[in-house]
């Protein structure tokens, strides 16, 4: 596809924040440890900072997804063996990645990484290791402890997919245009298939309804569906029947879920 000769021009819309340091964009692929092996994805490759270090790291398949006509233009003029998915990432069928092993990585979109984060590490199975930068503050959610004040429903929610690590912060000076937040990087290391949720559906639910009303009692929140059999889930675990959502592990969380 055609594009100008002109600079592009940061979309706000797709949250275009663009890194320029290349030491910070170095230690964020490194992140991810790549290897002559690897088949890595990119999410919003933008201007290419990200990738530029992947190209040069020999991997045995790299694949972008990009929303932004103009910039996947430019990307397939720059590197022209890239491959180039054009394409909404919060739409791309990540189970389609599962007959092989693969990473990913990205510095995502403010608006939309909670999301993607959400459906990749419970849709790819095939999952290595994972990268991705977000807003400090998700990547707080990302990693807090239960009775944290930024533990909830994606924190419950990832944990039963994907160990968390928070590896640095980033602050709002190393990109341009600048966000007005910092953001902070964090790897996901995925758990072995036999510790995955059988039932992500119901587990989904369960953490959904719970962290809608995050202040209230779970006996209260669940009156209707406190039967003998979830009483009896509350001993067992040694549970207050005045617990909190935000006080439950990721794996009583994938416990009651189970139960109820
Ligand atoms: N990786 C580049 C960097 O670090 O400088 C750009 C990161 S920028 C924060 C996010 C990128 O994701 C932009 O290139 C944007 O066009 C792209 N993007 C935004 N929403 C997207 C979506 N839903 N699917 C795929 N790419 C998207």
């Amino acid at each position: 596809m055609e594009h100008s000769n002109q600079p592009h021009r940061a979309k706000k819309s797709l949250g275009q924040n663009f890194l320029t340091d290349p030491n910070i964009c170095r230690k964020i692929v490194d992140a991810v440890r790549p290897s002559g092996d690897d088949y890595i994805i990119e999410i919003g490759p933008g201007q290419g900072a990200l990738t530029e270090h992947l190209a040069e790291a020999g991997l045995r398949r790299l694949r972008v997804i990009e929303m932004d006509d103009d910039l996947a233009s430019r990307l397939e003029e720059r590197w022209p063996t890239l491959e180039v998915v054009r394409a909404d990432a919060l739409k791309f069928p990540w189970e389609s990645l599962n007959d092989t092993p693969c990473k990913i990585i990205g510095n995502l979109p403010y608006n939309v990484g909670s999301k993607l984060i959400w459906d990749i590490v419970s849709q790819v199975v095939t999952l290595e290791r994972a990268v991705f930068m977000v807003q400090h503050e998700v990547a707080l959610r990302l990693t807090a402890e239960p009775g944290n004040k930024a533990y909830g429903g994606l924190t419950a929610w990832v944990r039963n997919f994907s160990r968390t690590a928070y590896l640095f912060k980033v602050p709002p000076s190393v990109f341009r245009p600048r966000p007005k937040v910092d953001s902070a990087v964090v790897a996901f290391d995925p758990l072995p298939a036999g510790e995955r949720p059988a039932d992500p559906e119901r587990l989904a639910g369960l953490i959904k309804t719970l962290f809608q009303q995050r202040r209230k009692q779970i006996s209260t929140i669940l009156k209707k569906r406190m039967t003998p059999e979830v009483e009896a889930w509350f001993q067992e675990q040694g549970l207050a029947l005045s617990i909190r959502p935000e006080n439950l592990t990721p794996e009583q969380f994938l416990s009651l879920s189970e139960r109820i």
